[in-house]
């Protein structure tokens, strides 16, 4: 049995890798662990940004100019990104 103290709390947790109590990395494994977790929840978080939502109510807006102006928009974007691969393509396609 290996017991350690948490740094954070004081809390002595057996054989852990995080505190049972608040959860702070008490090892390597458990600083990779709560880094993982950390990384997943930012990933969330941007996912569900300001922006998104935005669109997404453009998407669903009742309003036919509103919703018009999300495909305009969205075609706009399509067409762009269409020429941008174009481009990549003719770029990476010649030598030099
Ligand atoms: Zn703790």
């Amino acid at each position: 049995m290996k017991e350690q103290k948490c740094s954070q709390c004081g809390h002595w947790n057996k054989n852990a890798i995080l505190c049972e109590v608040c959860e702070n990395p008490l090892t390597a494994d458990g600083l990779n662990i709560a880094y993982q977790k950390k990384i997943i929840k930012e990933d969330k978080e941007k996912k569900e940004s300001k922006f998104f939502i935005f669109l997404e109510k453009m998407k669903s807006s009742n309003n036919i100019l509103v919703k018009g102006t999300y495909y305009v928009l969205f075609s706009i974007w399509s067409v762009y990104m269409f020429f941008v691969s174009i481009i990549v393509f003719i770029a990476a396609a010649t030598p030099g």
